[in-house]
């Protein structure tokens, strides 16, 4: 397509160029030829001058030669449009002066006078004149060329195209004809009755020159014609061509070969007819094709013309509607009548109606008085010659219903003759736009002031860093203080940044968002706390507009949240080491907090326990009460108090087993939500230990009530002693009396029995009671003989049989009584333990050589003990014998072991036996510390076991 538009172009370029040629080419011919005669007529070169040497030929004269150097050179130089003026004066010049010749030779002829301007030049030459008179003149047809040509020169370039046409095509014709009339030979056509003809070379100049003006200008006429590349220009140069060298070849070939008599006449007629009707009817076909392609070229080209004429009208029609879619409305004005149209857009946006006739001081009435001076200024900017003509203008509009607009006006003034002619322009009505805009700018100074203002460290970035905005904080944080930083780069402001924060920058940059925590020195040299975080910020998707980079010191923050961690470690410690459970539970009374005690006590593990409700740790009777209680106690805003009366709470353990508890409570509201925190302990080791205390007691009681009756008996014992021996000697001084009758002496003899029999009580009472008391060295092996010969009957009732294993002789220093009854409860222990009968083993030895220590060993073979009570044998009240034990036999003898520095171990199977083995230290004076190894074997004691 494209190169099809422009090849007609190319050729109408080429033919323009081969016409610029010819005119060049022509121009130069004439002054050649003109050069050339006048070269001849100088130095009588007759071929020159005549060049056919045939009769009624003629000279070209020097007069015409001249000319045709002045025609040749007024159409080299303008050949082109003329530039300098004196260039101008030159061509036109010639071209009058040969006008000039010209007619005044015409008038020569017409008035048959001789003004004698045919021989100026070559006055002398002249006298070679061979033709008739007069000499020297050229003939009349020539000046009449000469004319026609100087006026077509001269008129060149003048409005009146079309006889500066007809006057080279008169030229033509009149030089054509001339060369025929030599070609054939016909003397009547070059020598129109007249003596003087015109030469063959002049015929020619004429001819050539004549096509050159007529090529000159190839715009308009005949030139344009043929230089044109459509169907005219082709056909045009086709026919001429074929018009204007073929006829005349073949009528010359005709001639001559009837002139040679090579064909006949007649023959050479039709042949001559022939091969005429061959060109033409070819040239005709031709054409008629050309035509007919033409033709359909044209119809094509008219039928996409409407296509494209639809196509625009559909366009003009789609850019209105786009144009009122975007309330674009045109208007024109003539700045010189004042002549103002407006569509009715703008008669819209100035509240008129829209067959309203409008003026320009009505434009100018509607605009807002505050911008009326700046309109006017700028339409007064476009209307200035000087300027480029743009006009544009954003102002109010006070509408005729009161309503303001904001419209955006622009147009262009066009200038013809440097003044303003029209000017064309649109109006939009921008009035949501401007609103948009102050919303935008609003928003902008808000945000503005909200980043100013802003209590924390912000600063916005650019890409490069620069600085957006910055609140008034971060410049104080920062120690940038009241420098003015917009636009500024960050890194120039810190030159010292640490490299890890410009890779976060540039983090950010890339589109992350970061934060983190760190120690940051502060301008004043302070350690802080920081905490930073960088976010991007824009809307372009793509990249962002810059970063927001946020800093808070959160030193104070930090340190308040160690401390409260530290307060939370050391009440965690404090929770989870206390001796008493701690159970927190909340409004719905499920447990929040259960310690290790709690663990212990309730013998669950905090993770079972927590989130489930207290109830479950609460004996099932005691449930409704104990909630009644905590909601009661929730509402009374007391904060602690203590549950219950002692001894009146229970606490069910995880294994199902009822304890007794002493319990506090205490709560907190946190949130509108009250929390209870109960503190219990479990008490049950107390109660029975308090039992225990009172039995024990008790029991001291009867001890001490025994212990004084003991020593009041040895206190009387004592006493009746001296009264006792004061009477045995008077009963013996009275048997020393030898008149005393038989039955005197009798009877003396009977009170001394009696008062023996006293004196062994007192002693026996006396020495029973230092037993008891006082330390003294004690034979084992007599004193377990002295408690098997006590239970005798007993071993025989159950068919019992003894073992026993004792040196004969084993002393050691201890009180003699307390011993008896340690080995005496032993001892009925293993009695009771076989009903059935069995064996019961004794074993006497020394523990050790060297401190004198002595053991005892009393096993039975009976009902032996169970593991889980072990442990608890030695418990004061502790029986399996129920109304039978007093559960006081091994607690008794454990205490009088420990006062004595003894200690008791005991190892039993169930079914198969019990051994216990006693172990007696010595306690004569200076031996052992009494009071540590009584600490010693109370805890071998206790720990002793089966
Ligand atoms: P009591 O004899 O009055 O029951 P004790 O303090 O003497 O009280 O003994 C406590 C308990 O120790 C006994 O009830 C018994 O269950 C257990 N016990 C003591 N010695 C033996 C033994 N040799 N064999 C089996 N059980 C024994
Ligand atoms: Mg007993």
């Amino acid at each position: 397509m494209a190169s099809a538009a422009q090849q007609p172009e190319l050729s109408e370029r080429a033919h323009r160029y081969s016409a610029a040629v010819w005119v060049s080419a022509t121009s130069l011919f004439a002054i050649l030829m003109g050069l050339a005669v006048l070269v001849g007529w100088q130095f009588r070169i007759s071929f020159l001058k005549n060049p056919l040497p045939m009769a009624h030929s003629s000279f070209m004269t020097p007069n015409a030669a001249l000319c045709f150097i002045l025609l040749g050179l007024s159409l080299w130089v303008q050949r082109k449009r003329i530039r300098g003026r004196l260039l101008w004066w030159f061509s036109k010049g010639c071209a009058a002066f040969v006008l000039l010749f010209g007619t005044l030779t015409v008038l020569e002829y017409a008035f048959g006078i001789d003004i004698g301007i045919d021989r100026i030049f070559f006055r002398h030459r002249l006298s070679d004149w061979t033709l008739a008179p007069p000499v020297g003149r050229y003939a009349l047809i020539t000046a009449v060329a000469f004319t026609l040509l100087g006026m077509a020169l001269l008129l060149l370039d003048r409005p009146k195209q079309r006889l500066s046409e007809f006057f080279p095509l008169t030229v033509a014709f009149i030089a054509f004809v001339n060369i025929l009339g030599y070609l054939y030979g016909a003397r009547f056509l070059y020598a129109i009755g007249s003596t003087n003809n015109i030469a063959i070379h002049t015929a020619s100049v004429f001819l050539a020159l004549s096509i050159g003006l007529l090529l000159s200008r190839p715009d308009a006429g005949i030139a344009s014609i043929l230089v044109s590349d459509d169907v005219d220009g082709t056909l045009a140069r086709r026919f001429l061509a074929a018009i204007l060298i073929l006829l005349p070849g073949l009528g010359w070939l005709r001639l001559q070969s009837e002139r040679h008599s090579i064909i006949e006449p007649a023959l050479g007629t039709a042949l001559l007819v022939c091969i005429s009707v061959v060109i033409f009817v070819t040239l005709t076909a031709n054409s008629a094709r050309l035509l007919r392609s033409e033709n359909q070229r044209r119809q094509t080209a008219e039928q996409e013309l409407r296509k494209s004429e639809r196509q625009f009208r559909e366009l003009a029609e789609r850019l209105r509607q786009a144009t009122d879619l975007v309330g674009l409305s045109p208007y024109t004005w003539d700045p010189q009548s004042g002549a103002l149209q407006w569509d009715p857009g703008v008669k819209a946006m100035w509240g008129l109606p829209p067959d309203a006739v409008v003026n320009h001081e009505m434009f100018l009435a509607g605009i807002h008085p505050g911008d009326r001076a700046y309109v006017e200024e700028r339409i007064a900017r476009s209307l200035a010659p000087a300027g480029d003509g743009a006009y544009e203008a954003e102002y109010r509009v006070n509408r005729a219903d009161g309503v303001q607009h904001w419209v955006s006006a622009c147009g262009r003034t066009t200038f013809a003759d440097g003044k303003p002619v029209i000017h064309l322009g649109v109006v939009l009505d921008i009035t949501d736009r401007k609103r948009i805009e102050e919303e935008v700018r609003k928003n902008r100074d808000r945000l503005e002031m909200f980043i100013r203002y802003a209590p924390a460290s912000l600063a916005m970035l650019d890409r490069e860093m620069r600085y957006v905005r910055c609140s008034t904080r971060w410049l104080q944080d920062t120690g940038l203080g009241e420098r003015d930083v917009l636009g500024k780069c960050h890194y120039d402001m810190f030159p010292l940044l640490p490299a890890h924060w410009k890779e976060a920058h540039r983090r950010g940059l890339a589109g992350e968002t970061l934060r983190d925590e760190e120690e940051w020195v502060a301008a004043d040299g302070k350690q802080h706390m920081i905490r930073w975080e960088i976010h991007p910020w824009g809307d372009s998707g793509v990249e962002s507009g810059g970063i927001i980079i946020f800093m808070e010191d959160i030193t104070e923050r930090k340190r308040a949240e160690a401390k409260l961690k530290a307060e939370q470690d050391r009440l965690a410690g404090i929770i989870s080491s206390a001796m008493d459970a701690i159970i927190s539970v909340d409004e719905n009374q499920r447990i929040t907090v259960f310690n290790r005690a709690a663990e212990e006590i309730f013998r669950c593990p905090a993770s079972r326990a927590i989130g489930r409700p207290l109830d479950d740790f609460i004996p099932a009777r005691f449930r409704g009460a104990h909630r009644e209680h905590i909601s009661r106690f929730g509402n009374t805003g007391v904060t602690t108090r203590t549950m219950y009366r002692p001894g009146t709470l229970y606490g069910l353990r995880a294994d199902g087993e009822e304890f007794p508890i002493e319990a506090s409570i205490s709560q907190v509201e946190i949130d509108e939500k009250k929390l209870f925190t109960v503190i219990l302990r479990d008490i049950t080791e107390r109660k029975r230990a308090e039992e225990q205390r009172k039995q024990a007691e008790a029991a001291l009681v009867n001890s001490e009530k025994l212990a004084a009756m003991g020593r009041l008996a040895a206190t009387i014992a004592h006493e009746i002693n001296n009264p006792l021996e004061a009477v045995t000697n008077a009963l013996y001084l009275m048997g020393s009396d030898l008149a005393l009758s038989t039955h005197s002496r009798h009877h003396l003899t009977m009170a001394e029995r009696e008062l023996m029999r006293v004196a062994h009580l007192t002693k026996k009472t006396l020495g029973f009671y230092r037993e008891t008391t006082t330390p003294g060295k004690v034979s084992i092996p007599s004193l377990v003989e002295e408690v098997i010969e006590v239970y005798a009957p007993r071993f025989l009732r159950q068919g019992i049989k003894l073992n026993k294993c004792m040196p004969k002789q084993l002393s050691v220093t201890t009180v003699a009584g307390e011993i008896r009854q340690v080995i005496s409860n032993v001892v009925a222990n293993a009695i009771d333990a076989m009903p059935n009968g069995g064996t019961l083993h004794l074993r006497v030895g020394s523990c050790s050589a060297r401190d004198g220590s002595v053991h005892i060993v009393i096993g039975d073979t009976g009902v032996g003990i169970e593991p889980a009570l072990r442990h608890k044998i030695f418990d004061p009240l502790f029986t399996t014998k129920g109304k039978l034990g007093t559960g006081l036999g091994l607690w008794v003898t454990r205490e009088i072991l420990t006062r004595q520095a003894g200690t008791i171990r005991v190892r039993s199977r169930v079914k198969k036996g019990t051994v216990f083995t006693i172990c007696l230290s010595d306690s004569a004076p200076g031996k052992k510390d009494p009071a540590s190894l009584d600490r010693l074997h109370g805890i071998a004691t206790s720990s002793s076991g089966g």
